[in-house]
Formats: structure tokens, C-alpha cells, sequence
């Protein structure tokens, strides 16, 4: 047993669209009506989910959150997909219509105030540079900000990443 043993587990604030659920060739949502069509349980793309991933999710030593548009609905169509159990969710602003990535991602400060100082990983396509900036500015602790591809989704790949990160933060 190392001695971080004892320390409470890292915070994993996870994303939906385009991380756990691939866009593949579709494009994203355009509009409230698509919105509404895609965060849904009758989503087509939820077929290419890659179920695996809820075995994986669960072996990682940390203490998960949904930080999702998909906001308490990720425990009613996509934990029930993954075979994971209800995670607590995130509290998040509301998505704006438009996001250029050009400015600091809205979940950005959410999930800082949230985590109140302690290791965090966020896992999500939509991290920039600009929020790794604001991260190491304003979060005290280990943060680890992984970008995922939004075509790929999630993959073994970035599984080994957040793994190796979330079983020792403070070494990062
Ligand atoms: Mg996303």
C-alpha cells in the first residue's frame, strides 16, 4: 500500500457528446430541435457507443460525475448502455447554441468551483487551451485536462492516460 492510499480518490468529470459518444460521420447538433433529437434514447449514434467502456470506467480509482448537456438524462440512457451505476451529475450552465472554441468552455469554471481544490480529471472534446490556462491559474490541486477526438470518441488510448493519471495525480 503507497501512502497516497489513504487520500480521497480524484474526481472524474466526464462528457457525453463526442467523449463517451462518438459523432463518427454525423455532424453535431445544429440547433434546439437536433438537441433535442440527439440527447435522447432513441439517438441512432447510441449504437456506436463502444460498450467496453463502462468495464474500463469502472476500473478507474476515482470518484466519477457526469459533466454532460445530457445533465441527470446520462443516468437514465447512457449509464444503463455502459452497465455503470447512477453517477451524481455536475452542475453545469446552460450549452450555449453556438460555441466557436474561442473562449473559455463553459463547464471550465463549473467543474474548478466543484472539484474545490482536489485532483481532478476532466475528459471531454471540447478542452482547449484556454481552459488548461485558466485551470493552472485558478485550481490549486493536479488537474489533468484530456482532449478527445470527437470522431473517435473515447479509446484505449486515452482509457491508459486517465488511468495511469488517476492512480497517482500528485505525481503529475
Ligand atoms: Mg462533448
Amino acid at each position: 500500500m503507497s501512502a497516497s492510499a489513504a487520500l480521497p480518490l480524484p474526481l472524474l468529470f466526464l462528457d457525453v457528446d463526442g467523449t463517451l459518444l462518438p459523432y463518427g460521420r454525423t455532424s453535431p447538433p445544429a440547433d434546439l430541435e437536433e438537441w433535442a433529437a440527439w440527447q435522447h434514447a432513441g439517438n441512432p449514434q447510441l449504437a456506436e457507443v463502444d460498450r467496453a467502456h463502462g468495464p474500463r470506467l469502472l476500473t478507474l480509482p476515482c470518484s466519477p460525475f457526469w459533466a454532460t448537456a445530457w445533465m441527470a438524462d446520462a443516468n437514465e440512457v447512457i449509464a444503463p448502455l455502459l452497465g455503470l451505476p447512477r453517477w451524481p451529475v455536475a452542475e453545469l450552465p446552460e450549452a450555449p447554441l453556438e460555441d466557436h472554441g474561442d473562449r473559455l468552455h463553459r463547464k471550465t469554471r463549473a467543474l474548478v468551483e466543484a472539484a474545490a481544490g482536489r485532483p481532478f480529471a476532466w475528459v471531454d472534446d471540447e478542452i482547449t487551451s484556454l481552459d488548461r490556462a485558466w485551470v493552472a491559474r485558478h485550481h490549486p490541486g493536479p488537474a489533468l485536462l484530456h482532449r478527445v477526438d470527437p470522431v473517435t470518441g473515447l479509446t484505449t488510448a486515452d482509457f491508459a492516460v486517465l488511468g495511469s493519471w488517476l492512480r497517482d495525480p500528485a505525481a503529475r
